[in-house]
């Protein structure tokens, strides 16, 4: 079984504030090496448990996507680094049996979760799919469902965990801190988190075909809210694409990918 591996960062074991996710600090030079290594725990367990190929995604958006510390790449996968991506998400198609989430962070709004937000804090206030709010993992998992692939495995604080709880019954959670605030957790060891992660990710491969995929309804109707209308300005309005105020808008597609690349503009 081949399984997918998308990273984030901000639910990393030990990350809690923003200079840690920016390059442009000098915190972030620790905290990408922390990011590879959590990786390289749920590498390890995707192949206790049997899968045959890994292929790992770094999505941070910080250092054009090139997050993870070559250096220390697991020999059992293989990695794919740096922008611009000519899909979302790069390198996933239906030839998987399962998708994990390593590093995955709560959707904006989440009282107690580390560095909530919804791809960009400066820009974006809330995504809403067909009504239901929706964060990055909610995304992911859409993602993943478009190819029938089931969405099996998540690290992150106790509220990313909550979250892919509630939209996935039976996924395996690895909580490597407890929110406290946007900016504040009681972390635990990293051997502690690097063992979490490994097991959940043996457990996670062994368990995949039980996991129903993510299904959303079609057509799919994304509303995002902005920040600014500045961000509004930007945008004409175009097949699938309409103003819905000064500050939202609405792209529709007849699936999740076709709706969330009218987002990234194509
Ligand atoms: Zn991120």
């Amino acid at each position: 079984m081949r399984i997918y591996i998308v990273s984030d960062m901000e639910g990393v074991g030990g990350i809690v504030c923003d200079d840690q996710v920016r390059s442009s600090h000098s915190y972030y030079e620790k905290a990408r090496e922390w990011l590879t290594l959590d990786v390289n725990a749920a590498v390890q367990g995707a192949i206790e448990g049997g899968a045959t190929e890994v292929v790992v995604c770094d999505a941070h958006g910080a250092n054009s996507a090139c997050n993870m510390l070559y250096e220390k790449f697991h020999e059992g996968a293989q990695y794919i680094q740096g922008t611009p991506w000519t899909e979302y998400l790069q390198g996933l198609d239906a030839s998987f049996g399962g998708m994990f989430h390593i590093g995955a962070h709560a959707m904006s709004g989440t009282a107690g979760a580390v560095l909530e937000h919804t791809m960009s804090s400066a820009s974006w206030v809330e995504m809403r799919v067909n009504d239901e709010p929706m964060g990055e993992i909610g995304l992911c998992a859409a993602v993943a469902g478009h190819f029938d692939v089931p969405f099996i495995m998540v690290s992150g604080d106790d509220k990313a965990c909550a979250e892919s709880d509630a939209l996935v019954p039976g996924i395996e959670c690895a909580i490597v801190k407890y929110g406290i605030s946007r900016t504040c957790a009681k972390l635990l060891p990293m051997p502690v988190v690097h063992r979490v992660i490994r097991e959940k990710a043996k457990a996670a491969v062994q368990r995949a075909k039980a996991i129903k995929p993510v299904v959303v309804q079609s057509p799919v109707e994304i509303e995002i809210e902005y920040v600014r209308t500045s961000f509004v300005d930007g945008i004409k309005e175009r097949e699938g694409v309409r103003k819905l105020g000064p500050r939202k808008v609405l792209f529709t597609g007849k699936d999740t990918v076709e709706a969330f690349n009218r987002i990234r503009g194509g």
